[in-house]
């Protein structure tokens, strides 16, 4: 799938949308999501064009792939929700009903989860 720039996350990345940012990086943004599932559902995105969590696997450079995972890292840190635990989801495609193509990781935490699928 190829990207369109004109999906609701590159307005985010562009400042045409606002988000309530909870942490950026030189390559990351996170953002609280509009309609949170959990008392805390943060979205982390890459800077770049990437569509899904293959595409960002396959075409990322490494600087970018590190920076991702590290500021995910941060931010269960920073939310203090490593010892009661917490979910991350990507949706891919249309089997995994992603609704926005652009590559993001949802952090769910500060309930259980309850089963993995629907
Ligand atoms: O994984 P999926 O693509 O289905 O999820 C997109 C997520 O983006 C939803 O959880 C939705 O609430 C969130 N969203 C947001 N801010 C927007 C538009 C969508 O946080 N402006």
């Amino acid at each position: 799938m190829s990207y369109d720039d004109h999906n609701i996350f590159a307005k985010i990345l562009r400042g045409e949308i606002p988000s309530q940012t909870v942490k950026e990086t030189e390559h990351t943004l996170a953002f609280k999501d509009i309609a949170p599932q959990a008392p805390h559902h943060v979205l982390v995105i890459p800077k770049g064009a990437y569509v899904t969590a293959d595409d960002f696997a396959a075409n990322a450079s490494e600087a970018e792939i590190v920076d991702f995972w590290r500021t995910f890292g941060d931010i269960v840190a920073e939310l203090g929700v490593a010892a009661d635990g917490y979910r991350i989801i990507s949706n891919a495609g249309r089997d995994g009903l992603q609704e926005v193509p652009h590559y993001h990781l949802h952090i769910l935490a500060g309930r259980s989860m309850g089963p993995m699928l629907l």
